[in-house]
């Protein structure tokens, strides 16, 4: 509620999850439905525990960090109470494996490429009688459910020793949302009408109207949805994910089913088999499937092989701080980090602005005003509606780090953190530090252009003209380079290219950023800086980055603001620059292809400052594996 980044999209699509699967019990059994209670979970569990005599205590084994520490308390505080409770984790839900099975079978190391997955995976028994390497099947649908206790027994507010814990409010991530007051969510346990009911967004304090994403949650809509592709076996036969289009909308060119394996509205497990089922029958009907990773099966690996990863690294995993598969770089806006009780310097959702640019640049990004159109269109979508495209993604992240303003990935990270109604922290996290060329991917040199990709994708602009109204009219000869447009067509066309898109148009003439910078000029800064962090060779456990020696190195001076994604000041900044040659344009081709070899990071911080010489060598063979590139 408080302190997770939850934009208002994602808590409807929760709630809207909850509503539907409140009805599906009431489905099974007229008195069930879904009970919400409003505490935090380890204070909740054990007074619930008592009240209403509970014998059972049943909960899903989740690998994310903090998940593990909030079970592991739950499980604690409810032995505890010494009332013969029996606790029973179930097995993985969110996965086809179990992550920390994966990482066992990956000799208790994070699975950092597909051929570790796969191999890892090929290791597993599913334990229901299906082979090595297969998922667990799902388990079938109940078809009923037992009475539930009856009102009296169900009601804590005549109970004098069940005392509501409301909990601290500050800091609260999502304050800018709150454009209401919090009206009766954490008014009693049980909510303002007593009924255990689903939250709403006006109990938060979240306007409604500020939820306009178009993607609906619940099993019902995850459901009819994987029925329409399962339907279309030629669509789920040769998916391939790198040819499907960032550019469509309205529909998408993928399933946009990540949301439900999210909030579990839709198992993967399900997906996997109803998958592999068409493959079946189009085999045998002698039809060709199309092969991993690109495929259906091969981008869940990619989803189990982020879950690996973090499951064998906890909190380290979310931040190059102490993070063993991270790469150091340098970048501006770096994280602040404090203590925490578990003993490690965790992010602590604040960022110090060393380069007053590059916080300008991170701004003009995140609010879809950069004066690049593609770019633009791509988080005005993703801040509308909560969903873009994975090479949609790729190109934003690109942009925001190694390909353009130079940030570091933390920053963009929350900010899909925030917008995303599909928000994973392994997937998030993990696909950051690979579009960053942080962790999973190397090939620094191949960036995506924020003209030249989507033009290849969408010649006639209809995502900007979408998502960029103001551009609506453009001939599609400038809808990617708008202030190349001569200024009698501008004002033809109803949008002046001027200023840093802050500035209001009229009904008649509409404002559009020039761009904010020669992107040119940035691809070079950036492979400078790349170049120089990868000779450097250190990692986010390297003593040099744990101690803050890794400043004198860069010479990389902090700035005195401190600043918190939202753009909240916290505190009362400064600069610098550089130049050099050397990159191709990525087309997305191998998008998802990734390095595929298996670099281990050092498992020791290293001490001495030495160059890049492991790095550099496996960046040369890398850039040889790349087989189509364009040098401009
Ligand atoms: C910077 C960045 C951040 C991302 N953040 C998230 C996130 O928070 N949550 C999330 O689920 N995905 C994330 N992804 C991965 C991917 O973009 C989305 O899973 C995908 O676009 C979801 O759309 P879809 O359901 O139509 O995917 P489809 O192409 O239809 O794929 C089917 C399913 O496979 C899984 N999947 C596909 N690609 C990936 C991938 N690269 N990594 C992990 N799982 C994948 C998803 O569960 C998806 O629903 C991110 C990618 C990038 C580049």
């Amino acid at each position: 509620m408080y302190r997770a980044r939850v934009g208002p999209n994602r808590w409807k699509f929760l709630l809207e999850s909850q509503a539907c699967l409140s009805e599906s019990l009431t489905e099974l059994n007229p008195r069930q439905k879904l009970n919400v209670v409003r505490e935090s979970p380890e204070s909740v569990i054990p007074k619930l525990v008592r009240r209403w005599k509970v014998d059972v205590l049943v909960f899903e084994k989740d690998t994310d960090a903090y998940a593990r520490g909030r079970d592991e308390e739950v499980k604690r505080l409810v032995e505890e109470l010494r009332l013969g409770v029996e606790v029973v984790v179930c097995g993985h839900g969110r996965t086809l494996f179990d992550p920390d099975e994966l990482v066992r079978c990956n000799g208790g190391q994070p699975t950092m490429t597909m051929s570790q997955t796969v191999k890892a995976s090929a290791q597993i028994d599913p334990g229901d009688g299906g082979k090595k390497g297969d998922p667990r099947r799902c388990v079938p649908t109940p078809v009923g459910l037992p009475e539930p206790l009856s009102a009296e027994e169900m009601d804590l507010s005549g109970d004098p020793g069940f005392q509501h814990e409301v909990p601290e409010r500050a800091p609260d991530f999502n304050q800018e949302h709150r454009s209401g007051k919090q009206e009766g969510h954490y008014e009693s346990v049980a909510g303002p009408k007593n009924d255990f009911a689903v939250v709403t967004l006006e109990e938060m304090g979240i306007d409604p109207k500020l939820a306009m994403s178009p993607h609906k949650g619940g099993e019902k809509e995850a459901l009819r949805l994987l029925k329409t592709y399962i339907d279309n076996e030629e669509y789920t036969g040769t998916f391939e994910k790198p040819k499907s289009s960032p550019a469509d909308f309205g529909p998408q060119s993928t399933t946009l089913l990540s949301p439900h394996h999210h909030f579990g509205t839709l198992s993967v497990r399900k997906f996997w088999w109803d998958v592999q089922e068409v493959f079946g029958k189009r085999k045998k009907a002698g039809k060709q499937n199309a092969p991993p990773p690109a495929n259906f099966p091969g981008q869940l690996l990619f989803r189990d092989m982020y879950f690996g990863a973090q499951a064998a690294l906890g909190y380290a995993f979310a931040q190059t701080r102490g993070n063993k598969i991270a790469r150091f770089i340098p970048w501006h806006l770096q994280s602040n980090h404090s203590d925490t009780p578990v003993g490690e310097h965790l992010l602590d959702g604040t960022y110090n602005v060393d380069d007053e640019q590059a916080e300008v640049y991170f701004r003009r990004w995140k609010e879809g005003r950069t004066g690049f159109p593609w770019i633009d269109a791509l988080m005005r979508q993703l801040k509308y509606e909560g969903w873009i495209h994975h090479l949609g993604r790729h190109s934003v992240a690109c942009f925001l780090t190694r390909g353009g303003c130079y940030v570091s990935w933390e920053r963009g990270a929350e900010v899909f953190e925030e917008w995303l109604v599909d928000h994973e922290t392994a997937c998030n996290v993990g696909n950051w530090m690979w579009l960053s060329c942080t962790a999973f991917f190397s090939q620094f040199s191949r960036m995506y252009s924020p003209v030249a990709f989507g033009k290849k994708w969408d010649p006639e602009g209809h995502l900007i003209r979408n998502y960029v109204p103001e551009l609506k009219n453009f001939d599609s000869k400038y809808i990617y380079e708008p202030h190349k447009a001569p200024i009698a067509d501008q004002k033809r066309w109803g949008c002046q290219i001027v200023g840093d898109g802050t500035e209001k148009g009229t009904e008649d003439l509409a404002k559009y950023p020039k761009p904010m910078f020669d992107f040119n000029e940035k691809r070079q800064f950036c492979l400078d800086k790349m170049k120089e962090a990868y000779d450097a060779h250190m990692y986010g456990n390297d003593e040099r980055v744990m101690n803050g020696e890794w400043k004198k190195m860069f010479n990389y001076v902090d700035g005195k603001t401190t600043m918190d994604e939202t753009g909240g000041l916290l505190s009362g900044t400064k600069k610098r620059m550089r130049t050099l040659d050397d990159h191709e344009y990525d087309d997305g081709e191998h998008a998802d292809v990734g390095d595929q070899i298996d670099e281990e990071p050092p498992r020791k911080a290293a001490k001495s400052s030495g160059t890049a010489k492991g790095s550099k060598g496996a960046q040369t063979k890398l850039d040889g594996m790349v087989t189509r590139s364009t040098k401009s």
